[in-house]
């Protein structure tokens, strides 16, 4: 753990931090309908939501300027979404998790080791789309498929440099995640009639199965729906007067928890699981 450097952490907190409020845009334009989406940089700035006024680089500092402005824009007064701290944060504790993970062999004799940079930004990439992913579909229940694209071409391309992973156990766990969670998706439709999963849920386990191959997958695929049981039926419990078969939940963001706790420590879950530790 000497080799765990508290600059560097805090380093890769502040980098995490200015990537999530880079995701806030993405979450905020991505769903917007074809005739008004703005592209991703068009404005290259940040604006209001609200009255659309242009956010001055001061008052866009990441998680520090949203409690400097008490929540509200300077121009319009109104309120801003609790969201874009939040995925700031959760965005810089992603970064310091990548870091954490690749900090043991950040350096070889005393330089920086090129092999872990590359999969700083492959894990962290992995993470800030699953942070983006989530807060799009809990709001829209949907996932956009310019995430899950860009992720899965991410995963393939990540093959090239990985040793732990071959580029036909990336299809695989691709093919077999969203395999799986189509076969799911088909038995409730069509013998249930339950619209369970969306289609964005079963390409969203292509772009996971790519980076961390069928076993992952199947974790993935597990450990999600463990994760989203529960918290229906802690909602149906609260809210009991609602038919369970309506209890319609985003599944997009269990799966991305799911997943994200394979990235990390799916070496780990693996060997315990075949025995290994
Ligand atoms: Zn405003």
């Amino acid at each position: 753990m000497q080799d765990i450097n508290f600059l560097f952490l805090i380093f890769a907190f502040i980098f995490g931090s200015i990537i999530g409020s880079f995701l806030n845009v993405l979450i905020y334009r991505l769903p917007l309908p074809r005739e008004e989406k703005r592209s991703i940089f068009n404005p290259p700035y940040s604006i209001c939501p609200n009255c659309e006024a242009r956010i001055k680089a001061y008052d866009n500092i990441p998680i520090l300027s949203y409690f400097l402005l008490k929540g509200r824009c300077r121009n319009c007064k109104s309120k801003i979404s609790l969201q874009y701290p939040i995925v700031e944060i959760l965005t810089g504790f992603a970064s310091v998790l990548a870091y954490l993970k690749v900090s043991k062999y950040l350096f070889i004799n005393n330089q920086i080791n090129k092999m872990a940079l590359i999969d700083y930004f492959f894990i962290f990439s992995f993470l800030a789309l699953m942070i983006a992913l989530s807060f799009i579909d809990l709001e829209h229940k949907i996932i956009p498929n310019e995430i899950n694209v860009i992720g899965f071409l991410l995963g393939i391309i990540y093959t090239y440099f990985r040793p732990d992973m071959t580029l036909l156990d990336a299809l695989a766990g691709s093919i077999v995640g969203g395999g799986l969670l189509f076969a799911i998706a088909f038995f409730y439709e069509k013998v249930k009639n339950i619209d369970a999963l969306g289609m964005g849920d079963v390409k969203l386990l292509v772009f996971i199965g790519s980076f961390v191959g069928v076993f992952g997958a199947i974790f993935t695929i597990f450990i999600g729906s463990l994760l989203a049981l529960i918290v229906a039926f802690a909602g149906y419990a609260v809210n009991s007067n609602k038919n369970i078969r309506e209890y319609e939940i985003a599944f997009g963001p269990y799966l991305a928890i799911a997943g994200s706790i394979y990235i990390l420590i799916g070496d780990k879950i693996k060997a315990f699981y075949f025995g290994g530790l």
